[in-house]
């Protein structure tokens, strides 16, 4: 038998939204609407466009291995410094590489919100590290009270997904002060900010920014969402600079590649790019909401880019119903609320079709 780790063989491999290929190849179906990996229906930054242009007639060289213009447009944007800055192929590989540098088998452990963020528990499994999960509370919310009662000399991380996702919801400032308060100082503190601009409207949104010089917060973000760049796979992230330092010690060397750079400087720039997805994703929620309301669900508010309800009966067969009407969203039985489902919230043309078939399908049941 070949030498692969058991904690690998153990895991299972990521179930990404179903793609648009293959529900049109298995279904028959030419119009698809995918409102499944809360991707910007706006599409990219028409300045991130023309950026990625322009470097491609430079792909011959190898990217800047620093990144160093893209952590110093960061740096400037968000008032912090360059080596306080990390940047990634995607959100996803920093918290691939916070695990690395953090984990080291059994005797670490991390907490995590359940359900929250499946790459989480990834991070934990590759290092065969301990993984505790605490249950949201009632309002599907983070727990963060029980998450520091469940503090063990063992744990080293606790990851916040802020709005968590699948759920949508928000930790506020205060109940964050609280939970920093009590958690050891040892003790690393991601806050996960993927849909950090469409919850920087709340006033007393704990952005990771804020908690920078307590030297143990770590926040993530990324240009997959709100930035429209989600194929180009660019994430950042705010941290000390020490273990800024150890990811660059782990990491690959070209982790973030020259045209993701270049898109993601530009990017940065286009403030009207997200001021109009803000707007857009403002309108949407509010449609979505009260047509969950209109057929009998419950909708989870909402502090990102898609809206998770609960439909009162198991998800799955309303998940295949919509499939066959062309239309993907996620089934909360992959994500672990077998009744909800989660919804991105899709420019005004998708809503349309997505309300016309949800109120049909869920006719029928
Ligand atoms: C989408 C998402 C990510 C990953 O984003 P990438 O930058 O595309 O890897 C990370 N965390 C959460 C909570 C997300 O929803």
């Amino acid at each position: 038998m070949l030498p692969i780790r058991s904690n690998i063989k153990a895991m299972r491999p990521y179930s990404p939204g179903k793609p648009v290929e293959e529900v049109q190849r298995e279904l028959g179906l030419t119009e698809i609407v995918k409102l499944a990996s809360n991707e910007n229906p706006l599409g990219p930054s028409p300045m991130a466009i023309k950026a990625v242009q322009e470097a491609a007639l430079g792909m011959n060289v190898y990217p800047d291995a620093s990144a160093f213009k893209l952590k110093q447009a960061i740096a400037a944007k968000f008032n912090v410094q360059a080596d306080q800055v990390l940047v990634g192929n995607g959100s996803d590989e920093l918290i691939h590489l916070l695990g690395l540098i953090f984990l080291n088998g059994p005797e670490d452990e991390i907490i995590v919100g359940d359900p929250s963020f499946v790459r989480y528990d990834a991070s934990a499994q590759i290092a065969a590290a301990k993984l505790t999960k605490i249950p949201l509370d009632a309002t599907l919310t983070h727990d963060l009270a029980a998450m520091a009662d469940a503090v063990t000399p063992a744990t080293r991380m606790i990851w916040v997904a802020n709005p968590n996702n699948p759920t949508g919801t928000l930790v506020r400032r205060a109940e964050f002060e609280r939970f920093l308060a009590r958690v050891p100082e040892d003790i690393v503190i991601v806050l996960d900010e993927a849909y950090a601009e469409f919850a920087a409207t709340e006033a007393d949104y704990p952005s990771s920014l804020d908690y920078l010089d307590t030297g143990r917060v770590v926040g993530l973000r990324t240009f997959s969402k709100a930035y429209g760049l989600a194929g180009l796979r660019v994430g950042y992230g705010f941290a000390p600079a020490v273990i800024v330092d150890a990811i660059d010690r782990a990491r690959e060397p070209f982790n973030v590649n020259a045209l993701a750079q270049a898109g993601a400087i530009a990017a940065l720039q286009d403030d009207d790019f997200i001021r109009r997805t803000i707007a857009m994703n403002a309108k949407g929620r509010d449609r979505l909401w009260d047509a969950f309301l209109s057929v009998g669900a419950k909708p989870v508010e909402t502090y990102a880019n898609f809206i998770c309800a609960d439909m009162g009966v198991p998800a799955e067969p309303l998940f295949e119903a919509l499939l066959r009407e062309g239309i993907i969203v996620r089934s909360g039985h992959v994500l672990g609320l077998p009744t909800y489902l989660r919804v991105s919230i899709g420019n005004s043309a998708e809503i349309d079709k997505f309300i016309v078939a949800l109120t049909g399908v869920c006719a029928q049941v």
